[in-house]
């Protein structure tokens, strides 16, 4: 469901660890907090964080041998950072992935709303979801003279926010030993 739109992060066959803070939630969910399997065995050797669960993969040196972590977790709980990145993914995330002129789901871009060059600025406030019809249809005109207004005003979101529609359009990479860490509160819902 809309995976093809989503910017990959991570590949699989990487073998990337799911970065949880102290308290075991992931230390970032806009973007999902992810490291290399090398930035985390490195981290593992640090004494940064410990290892909550692994993939079956082992690497070995003349040294050491072991299996790569799919889950860490920091051994000093960071304050996690209120606001989710501005980025491409969550721009649309927050407009669930949908055109904010026609709904349609395909062919997604990014629009300026006040156009820059009336001088719009490249922030949440001022782009949102179009899809390239509505985006070459509006072209650099104003809202009001395209009489294209966006279906909802767009915003800075909160991990909330975004966190609520995330759950439609998970990521395109999730080890099965991630799931619990990301949607522990899921039952709670009604
Ligand atoms: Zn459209």
């Amino acid at each position: 469901m809309g995976s093809k739109c989503l910017t990959a992060t991570v590949s699989q066959g990487a073998w990337p660890a799911l970065v949880l803070n102290a308290d075991f939630r992931p230390l970032s969910y806009y973007p999902l907090s992810v490291w290399s399997w090398q930035d985390a065995i490195k981290a593992v050797f640090l004494d940064r964080v410990n290892i909550v669960e692994y993939y079956e993969r082992q690497v070995s040196s003349a040294n050491f041998q072991m299996r790569l972590p799919s889950v860490v977790s920091l051994k000093t709980f960071i304050r996690p950072s209120r606001q989710p990145a501005f980025t491409r993914f969550n721009v649309f995330l927050r407009d669930r992935f949908t055109c904010q002129y026609c709904d349609a789901r395909e062919d997604l871009t990014f629009d300026h709303v006040i156009p820059r060059s009336r001088g719009g600025q490249t922030t949440w406030e001022n782009v949102v979801a179009a899809c390239s019809p509505c985006n070459l249809r509006k072209g650099g005109m104003m809202p009001v003279d395209a009489h294209m207004l966006p279906r909802q005003r767009p915003f800075q979101p909160t991990v909330f926010d975004l966190h609520q529609n995330g759950r439609h359009f998970p990521p395109n990479y999730l080890h099965d030993s991630w799931v619990d860490y990301l949607y522990w509160d899921t039952e709670l819902d009604p």
